[in-house]
């Protein structure tokens, strides 16, 4: 009999257990909303629970009842939409903190704002600190969304372009001995400070330093604007010899590591507020990463980082047992990048027939691909040195992500992936095809039928088409950003916002302006009716699986992250508006009222 109560006793407790486990309190509750979760097998939902950093129901208004309790946070969601936190596949990172905690010129063309910005930037800056960059007058030049002259011939007289031009009065009186150094955009001409030109030994009488031409008054005294050698006939192509940056990169300190605190706090706080919870870091120096531990280990990171080394330090990475994974929910790594040709932005960018503007240009390859030697396992195959390393960082289960924008470039790295197939075997491994801007029809195909991940950045589009039939005619325009095409090929399109965008144009993460840009085709101004090459554009549902779980597979994570599924990452974000049912063109303006990760509200706007 005894025995009997026992397991009648044994059996209630368990049932008892049951029904609490499946009626588990949750932290956070989200209900009455429109929840577009990127998750084929339930796409849309009512509510959404989460415990500790994990979402453990996704449902109805009704049935996420069971989870609330008097310590849950409920937040009423009145109709709005709720989706995945934001993915952003390809961040400079220090530079986007630098530039949102540092100096920013753009929309500077004259004394006033000039003086304003740097006095700003001096008083939030700790004593020493150089203050430089800024790229003044970008928009005197490109006024931001409007189609610009990029193509316009250059007046052989006046290779400087008769613009804004600052002198060191206008800030000599309220920085002291600070340093400063502001670039103009088109890193043609330099304003330096008194302090700074002390610095550098450009004094009253001192001879100029070798390939800069230093302005001076009517006494022979520096008047702070330095001047690179200029050559070029047309506006984009014109090439500047950065002697300026020469001289003065040597001179100017590393950043502290308060500064680089201040830089990475203020980039997450952007971030928080365009809804972006996880993002790729390309291009920070190593010391970043000891700056993400040391913040996440004070509980203040509030988005989670996969950090790429660049490919020739593949060995390193290999040797210490880092792979694909490698690290944790926070910090992760296990890509390796390199870039094979140049960009738009001075059409250096590599194509298989000349610039449509200079026909003496087809662009360049960078220097990794060189040198071209014969191949250790077959003397009639000449290599290039980035295919070397790729063929070995690729068999160390490392996974590769390159920078390719012009046709040839994105053609080269086709070749030499199917080459990589056939030496190291089929495996899942994800080749990033970086940018992946300009392709032809036969390697968009290639693409498709390799799987390849094509890390893209939309809003590039909205940017570039401006000038882009100018430089590559209409034909080659075809291929370019190619996102629908790439999509029905087979390939993975995931989104990024390469923030902080180029010398002429900013745009700090926002992914709002990626999803306007892929599903509008159109320039900020709302150019040109229909959208530039409409067949391209992707739907919205698409594109936001592109910012989402398709950049999570991209990084091996979509296990973990990328839609609002069970056992997944609480990251999410609310929106004003409802991306689903807008006008399309009223994307770009949509503002993120919550983000949330792992559970935790991290961001609440007004
Ligand atoms: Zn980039």
């Amino acid at each position: 009999m005894k025995t009997i109560v026992t397991v009648v006793t044994v059996l209630c407790v368990s049932l008892l257990a049951t029904v609490r486990a499946g009626a588990e309190e949750a932290d956070l509750v989200l209900q009455n909303g429109v929840i577009w979760t990127v998750d084929d097998e339930r796409p849309r939902a009512e509510a959404i629970a989460s415990l500790r950093d994990r979402i453990v129901y996704v449902g109805t208004n009704r049935g996420v009842r069971e989870y609330i309790s008097e310590e849950t946070r409920v937040i009423d969601l009145d109709g709005k939409l709720v989706v995945p936190g934001f993915n952003d596949n390809h961040v400079h990172f220090e530079s986007t903190g630098r530039l949102l905690y540092g100096l920013n010129l753009l929309d500077v063309s004259d004394e006033r704002g000039f003086a304003d910005r740097i006095r700003e930037v001096h008083e939030r800056y700790s004593p020493g600190t150089w203050i430089t960059g800024g790229d003044w007058s970008a928009y005197e030049t490109w006024a931001e969304g409007d189609v610009a002259e990029a193509g316009r011939e250059v007046n052989p007289d006046d290779l400087y372009g008769n613009l804004f031009l600052p002198n060191k009065g206008m800030v000599d009186g309220f920085t002291g001995d600070r340093p400063v150094l502001a670039r103009r955009f088109d890193r043609k001409v330099y304003l330096a400070n008194s302090a700074a030109l002390e610095i550098a030994g450009i004094r009253k009488g001192s001879p100029d330093p070798a390939g800069i031409a230093v302005e001076r008054d009517s006494n022979g005294e520096p008047t702070g604007a330095l001047f690179n050698p200029v050559s070029g006939a047309v506006e984009s192509t014109v090439l500047v010899q950065d002697n300026v940056r020469a001289l003065f990169d040597p001179l100017i300190p590393e950043p502290s590591r308060r500064q680089r605190i201040q830089e990475t706090r203020r980039t997450w706080d952007q971030m928080k507020r365009v809804g972006v919870t996880s993002y790729s870091d390309v291009t920070s120096a190593p010391i970043q990463v000891d700056v993400y531990r040391e913040l996440r280990e004070k509980g203040q990171m509030t988005a989670r980082v996969r950090y790429r080394p660049p490919l020739d330090q593949w060995e390193s990475l290999a040797n210490l047992g880092i792979r694909v994974g490698f690290g944790d929910e926070w910090i992760r790594f296990g890509a390796v990048k390199a870039w094979i040709d140049g960009i738009m932005g001075n059409s250096s960018a590599r194509f298989y027939e000349p610039y449509t503007h200079n026909p003496s240009s087809r662009g360049i390859w960078r220097d990794i691909m060189f040198p071209f030697e014969r191949s250790p396992d077959n003397p009639e195959d000449m290599q290039s040195r980035l295919e070397r390393l790729a063929l070995q960082a690729d068999a160390a289960g490392l996974q590769l992500t390159v920078h390719a924008i012009g046709d040839e470039a994105n053609g080269y790295l086709m070749d030499m992936l199917e080459r990589i197939i056939e030496k190291n075997g089929e495996r899942d491994r994800r080749f990033r095809l970086v940018h992946a801007q300009v392709m032809t029809d036969r390697d968009i195909e290639r693409a498709g039928a390799m799987n390849i991940v094509a890390e893209v950045q939309p809003f590039h589009v909205s940017d570039d088409m401006r000038w882009m039939e100018e430089r590559i005619g209409r034909d080659r325009s075809r291929g370019a950003y190619a996102f629908r095409r790439l999509w029905d090929a087979g390939a993975v399109v995931c989104f990024g916002s390469d923030s902080p965008g180029t010398n002429a144009s900013r745009y700090y993460l926002n992914p709002m302006l990626g999803l306007y840009a892929a599903v509008t085709r159109k320039t900020l101004s709302g150019q040109p009716e229909g959208g530039w090459f409409p067949q391209e554009k992707l739907t919205v549902e698409e594109a936001i699986k592109a910012y989402t779980l398709n950049t999570a597979y991209a990084a091996y994570e979509e296990d973990i992250k990328g839609s609002i599924t069970v056992g997944k990452l609480a990251d999410f974000v609310i929106l004003s508006d409802n991306l689903l049912t807008m006008n399309p063109d009223n994307i770009k303006d949509v503002k993120v009222l919550t983000t949330v990760v792992g559970g935790k509200v991290v961001y609440e706007g007004g």
